[in-house]
């Protein structure tokens, strides 16, 4: 039986994995959440975990007294979180959402585990990094997110030099379709909206904004270590074929799945076999056709500035994708409209490309942490300073 443990269970990654670790029979250790401490509590008692960390410390007293009498210990705050990221475990799923789930996955590493990386922000933040710190560890990180799931499940037993491109498909959210006046003015509930994944709050606007698939594009050039010019987007409203790598010799291997992150979840879960996953099986018969299309850049300028940011290197990812958290705090808050997230993660690169070690590579987890707060004042300063705020 191996010990699995589960960072950020309480939300929409962790609960499907928390319901696939429960037929898979593993043993459940830690478990961490944020602010839903009741239902963080009533995992902690469903899978009999050892230990329950909320990470915000003013939550502890009432985390500690839904656990009373459970078995369970409670622990609050950063320092916990890492001290939870310890613990020898055989499974680790880093379901944290935002730039907040790296020092935890981070430190996981260190015990040579296997991490199992829904936490895309880990990779555009501190990709190398990561990546490095997992080989000298002797740690292995597996793919969470569809579409890098399925590109790694596509090139399993492929020679990487025989790649000549990877596509990754994104559904188009909620604005695919609408007009760039009716998309700057798009209310938070509607950019929740998603028309085919449930997902967390923060990735479904993300999903709208097309930030999501920035991430992404980023994310597949720090795991698999492909060019960005052999990264391709395409737009597939059905949400069916997750990527498709393109080799040599023409041929294009697609993955095609449900729109159901327990599939990618459990291939992780089972690697390096293949077990039973309970979602739905495709009728293809039904479906009747595939659509593709290429994305609009002049609507979504997000996929823009994923390419501006790799080009850039360095600490630019660290930069982009705190700058994004920031803007849609505040879209959120209705601080800002919506076409304003882009102009804000625009400005402060712009901003920040003059400062010291935005261009260098990233040393230590410290100095992409410097830089990540670095980039949210500067975002915050660039939100100031816009002339109007609206809701
Ligand atoms: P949710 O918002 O549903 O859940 C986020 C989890 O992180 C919750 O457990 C939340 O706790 C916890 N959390 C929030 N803030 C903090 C913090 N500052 N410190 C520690 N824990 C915190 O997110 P998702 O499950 O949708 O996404 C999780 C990650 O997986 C993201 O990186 C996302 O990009 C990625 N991902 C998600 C997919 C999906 O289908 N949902 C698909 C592919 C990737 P609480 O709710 O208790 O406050
Ligand atoms: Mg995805």
């Amino acid at each position: 039986m191996r010990r699995i443990s589960v960072f950020g269970a309480t939300g929409s990654i962790g609960v499907n994995t928390l319901d696939l670790v429960a037929r898979s029979g593993d043993q459940v250790d830690a478990l961490t959440g944020g602010r839903n401490v009741a239902l963080l509590a009533e995992q902690a008692r469903r899978h009999g975990a050892a230990l329950a960390v909320t990470a915000h410390p003013e939550c502890y007293a009432d985390l500690k007294a839904a656990l009373a009498g459970s078995g369970t210990e409670a622990a609050a705050g950063p320092d916990a979180l890492l001290e939870a990221a310890e613990r020898p475990a055989d499974w680790i799923m880093s379901a944290i959402v935002g730039a907040a789930g790296l020092a935890p996955g981070f430190r996981a590493l260190a015990q040579g585990t296997t991490l199992a990386l829904a936490n895309k922000e880990s990779l555009v933040t501190a990709g190398p990094l990561l990546m490095a710190e997992a080989r000298r560890q002797g740690a292995t990180i597996l793919p969470v997110d569809s579409e890098h799931s399925a590109i790694f499940q596509a090139l399993r037993g492929e020679d990487m030099a025989t790649v000549e491109r990877v596509i990754i498909t994104a559904s188009g959210g909620p604005f695919r379709d609408w007009s760039a006046e009716r998309i700057a003015k798009a209310s938070p509930a509607e950019a929740v909206a998603h028309p085919n994944w449930a997902m967390g709050q923060r990735i479904s606007i993300d999903s709208a904004s097309m930030f999501n698939k920035a991430l992404e594009v980023i994310e597949t050039k720090e795991f698999f270590g492909i060019e960005s010019n052999r990264i391709e987007v395409l737009v597939h409203p059905q949400s069916i074929v997750h990527a498709l790598v393109g080799f040599c010799d023409g041929g294009l291997m697609a993955h095609l799945g449900p729109a159901d992150m327990r599939h990618a979840i459990g291939f992780a879960l089972h690697w390096p076999a293949r077990g039973p996953v309970p979602v739905e099986r495709l009728d293809l018969a039904r479906l009747c056709e595939l659509r593709f299309q290429a994305p609009d850049e002049a609507r979504f300028p997000a996929l823009r500035l994923a390419r501006e940011v790799m080009a850039a290197g360095g600490m630019a990812g660290a930069v982009f994708n705190a700058a994004k958290e920031v803007a849609l705090d505040h879209f959120i808050a209705r601080a800002i409209p919506f076409n304003a997230m882009a102009e804000v993660v625009e400005e402060t690169l712009t901003r920040l490309s003059a400062a010291e070690g935005f261009t260098s590579a990233p040393d230590s987890l410290d100095s992409v942490l410097a830089m990540d707060h670095l980039a949210r004042k500067g975002a915050a300063d660039v939100i100031a300073g816009r002339p109007t705020q609206q809701g």
